[in-house]
């Protein structure tokens, strides 16, 4: 058979895959996709999209079992398992099967099944019903990524667990022992002791969230103690001895190993990309620590390769992996997209209180020889929080003392990873200090705290 040709082939239908076929046929080129497993990819399957349908059930929950603070009565609150579970998967395979349609109506051809790369421009895709071969100048490798599994403490699925498991868990556990402090671990610890699972997290770090700001992993930590989760920093899971119903963690702290018993254990210690199989090797393209190597327009090296997403590297965002996916499209289209900026993207870890930030965080902004300004604006002083019953949180936020130029915003508290937004686009517009005091804020809103933390670090906060 002939082998097909196209002006663009991607391969993975994840967030950054989907998202670049898309831009491609609208910008008039034709377009192939192959997916070997689920249209929508990690994230809308497996990792964003389903865990924040978990967190709102863990919130409501929370939220029912509070309702006396709101003047209101709930009896017997309790919840079914695996109801909250078929509703995770529910609004998975609608969001799955909305891609298939997008795909149609974009008239991208998706070819479902496995792709190697046999040679320069050629794409060899093996379906159910046997090989297709196609053809282009451009090909864009968007295979994404799946978990990082530690040597001896491998998931097996009934007491250890990755994502994927603890997406669709075998039970309620009782005892929960989460080893990694990453958004994904901390997600899944929130979900879990918000439920009524003992929890504890081990972070190899010396403190919980390391990427954010000091300030903001400490708050974060505070507040997760106080809902009962037990936090243990500096401490590395040695080994796990599997028994009946039963895992004993051998657990290094401080020079010492404790043992400590668990019913469940969910692995979050950060991801592989999927690298292997594709034939990368005979092209020539490089990879480290299995990520393939790009430059900031995301080419591999290889004349018309291209790598986007998870599989090309930090920072591991669903919306990282999109936004490289159009202006990898608009390359190709022969138009001169501006390369994404990782400082400009936007992490977001949605436990209870959520967690956002932006850019660098004060320590950071230091270590590269700023002469710094820090406001801080605490959602104690803020109407709307306080009408809300969400009286935890801080907004911070580190400015250039030269230039006013917003080098970093952190937040911890309700509704953080919908406002983070504001100060991305202010980055994006390249904006000062002058601008952001300048914008009028709505009242009542969290956002306010966003306003008064830009006052605050220069002297002229209203409600502190
Ligand atoms: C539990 C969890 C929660 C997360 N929450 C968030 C969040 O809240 N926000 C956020 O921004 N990010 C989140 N992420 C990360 C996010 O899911 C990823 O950054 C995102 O999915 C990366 O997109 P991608 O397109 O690079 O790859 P993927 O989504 O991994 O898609 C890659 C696709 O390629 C396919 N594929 C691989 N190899 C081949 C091949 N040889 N042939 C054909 N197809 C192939 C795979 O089947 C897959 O569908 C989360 C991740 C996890 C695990």
């Amino acid at each position: 058979m002939a082998a097909k040709s196209f002006d663009m082939i991607v391969i993975g239908a994840g967030p950054g895959g989907y998202v670049a076929a898309i831009r491609g046929a609208q910008l008039g080129l034709k377009v192939a996709i192959v997916e070997r497993e689920h249209m929508g990819g990690i994230c809308l399957n497996w990792g964003c999209i389903p865990t924040k349908a978990l967190l709102r059930s863990s919130e409501v929950f929370h939220l029912m079992n509070h309702a006396k603070d709101y003047g209101l009565s709930a009896e017997n609150v309790s919840y079914d398992l695996d109801a909250v579970v078929k509703r995770s998967r529910g609004v998975a395979k609608q969001l799955n099967s909305g891609i298939g349609h997008l795909m149609k109506k974009n008239k991208v051809t998706t070819f479902m099944g496995e792709a190697t790369l046999p040679a320069k421009g050629k794409v060899s895709v093996k379906t159910d019903k046997g090989t297709e071969e196609l053809t282009s100048k451009h090909i864009v490798i968007a295979t994404g990524a799946r978990a990082r599994e530690l040597p001896g403490l491998e998931a097996d699925g009934d007491l250890v667990w990755t994502y994927k498991h603890a997406l669709q868990p075998p039970r309620m556990p009782k005892k929960l022992l989460v080893i990694g402090s990453g958004a994904i671990g901390i997600e899944f610890a929130s979900f879990y002791n918000t439920l009524g699972a003992e929890t504890t997290v081990v972070e190899v770090m010396d403190r919980i969230l390391p990427v954010e700001d000091a300030e903001i992993s400490a708050f974060a930590k505070k507040s997760f103690q106080k809902q009962g989760m037990k936090i243990m920093e500096k401490a590395a899971v040695k080994q796990l001895d599997r028994g009946k119903g039963k895992v004993t963690a051998h657990i290094e702290v401080g020079g010492k190993v404790e043992k400590h018993d668990f019913d469940s254990v969910i692995s979050a210690v950060g991801i592989v990309g999927n690298v292997e199989g594709l034939g990368l090797d005979g092209l020539g393209v490089k990879v480290d620590r299995t990520h393939i190597v790009t430059d900031e327009y995301c080419r591999t090296g290889v004349d018309g390769l291209y790598a986007i997403g998870d599989v090309a590297g930090a920072p591991w965002l669903a919306h990282k992996a999109s936004h490289e996916g159009v202006m990898i499209a608009e390359l190709i289209a022969g138009g001169k997209p501006h390369p994404v900026k990782p400082e400009s993207i936007a992490g977001c870890t949605y436990c209870h209180p959520q967690v956002a930030s932006v850019g660098m965080t004060e320590a950071k902004a230091k270590d590269a020889g700023y002469d710094i300004k820090v406001g801080r604006f605490p959602f104690i002083g803020n109407g709307k929080a306080i009408a809300l019953g969400e009286p935890e949180g801080m907004v911070k936020t580190v400015f250039d003392a030269k230039t006013g130029e917003l080098l970093g915003a952190h937040m911890v508290g309700a509704e953080v990873t919908e406002m983070i937004q504001g100060y991305v686009v202010g980055r994006t517009l390249e904006t000062t200090e002058a601008e952001l005091m300048e914008t009028v804020f709505p009242h009542p809103t969290l956002s306010e705290m966003m306003h008064e933390s830009v006052l605050d670090a220069y002297g002229r906060a209203i409600h502190i």
